[in-house]
């Protein structure tokens, strides 16, 4: 699925090159989580499979608020930049949300402006945040009926759980959406229809907490007590239950890059020359 949304923006990359234009997305590091490193590089391929322009702004560990700050305003000022991504987790010390907010509306390509976060309460899908945007389309890729039905989100973060559950509404499903204090999250996952889970637990979502037949979407990246990459959902018992289940690793993940690049893509679009 992610191959056939980037295969769908050749066209559009196209049509940008006729007008004169490159999509160029930007992403500040900061410091050397192994972790960032690893999902930055795989961005940065992606744009560059896709025809777009990708720049990496490495910044060190001790790099303080003002000098990411400048990095940014730098970036929001260049011609060829039509998207800025921050890597998070940033370090402690600085304010993450004075800088996530300091991108520039236009070139928001993560989506996490507060009035483009905003736009999704009124049912506007302007730069939404990439995971939420990536469960959405794959949901109807897949094909999935949204309306009518009862849809469950585990986690209420402001980048995964929260816009999400404001994308399910939208479609006309009736959301229910939990977080680490809901006394009984098993009563809620049973009767989803569609059960998403952001709550970055291994194995939190097990095979009895699935309604037989659920669709059921695992965002959560976790390594387990044997240091293995996986998911919230336990894969191999839940698919037993479920009709469908997304995997981890090759799930959410791609699907998450391939929606940053369609949002350089739209981003780019909306400010190129018409010729
Ligand atoms: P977060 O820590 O900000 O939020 C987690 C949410 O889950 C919170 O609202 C918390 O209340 C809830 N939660 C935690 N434990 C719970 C429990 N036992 N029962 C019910 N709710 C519980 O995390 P986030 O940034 O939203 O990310 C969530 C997960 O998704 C992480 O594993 C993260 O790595 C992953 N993630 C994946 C992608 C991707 O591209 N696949 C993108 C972003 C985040």
């Amino acid at each position: 699925m992610a191959g056939e949304v980037l295969s769908a923006l050749r066209p559009r990359v196209e049509g940008l090159a006729a007008r004169g234009v490159q999509p160029g997305l930007a992403t500040v590091l900061v410091g050397d989580n192994p972790a960032s490193r690893a999902y930055v590089r795989n961005k940065l391929r992606t744009c560059a499979e896709t025809g777009l322009h990708a720049e990496l702004h490495e910044l060190p560990a001790a790099a303080g608020e003002e000098e990411i700050l400048a990095k940014v305003a730098e970036l929001n000022a260049s011609a060829t930049v039509h998207g800025i991504i921050v890597q998070l987790p940033l370090p402690r010390a600085v304010n993450a949300e004075r800088i996530l907010q300091s991108v520039v509306l236009s070139k928001d390509v993560d989506g996490f402006n507060w009035a483009n976060l905003g736009a999704l309460v009124d049912g506007h899908v302007q730069l939404a945040p990439c995971t939420p945007l990536g469960v959405m389309k794959m949901l109807e890729r897949a094909g999935v009926r949204l309306e009518g039905q009862h849809a469950v989100v585990i986690g209420r973060s402001s980048i995964v759980g929260k816009p999400l559950a404001l994308m399910l509404i939208a479609s006309g499903a009736t959301v229910t959406v939990c977080n680490s204090k809901t006394p009984d999250l098993a009563l809620h996952s049973r009767t989803a229809d569609v059960l998403v889970s952001a709550a970055g637990r291994a194995r939190l979502v097990t095979a009895d907490m699935v309604k037989p037949g659920a669709v059921v979407i695992d965002v959560g990246i976790n390594r387990d007590a044997a240091g293995k990459l996986v998911g919230d959902v336990d894969y191999e018992a839940v698919r037993e239950v479920a009709g469908a289940v997304s995997p981890v690793p090759g799930g959410v993940g791609r699907m998450t890059v391939a929606m940053l690049v369609a949002n350089t893509v739209l981003a780019a679009e909306k400010t190129a020359p018409t010729r």
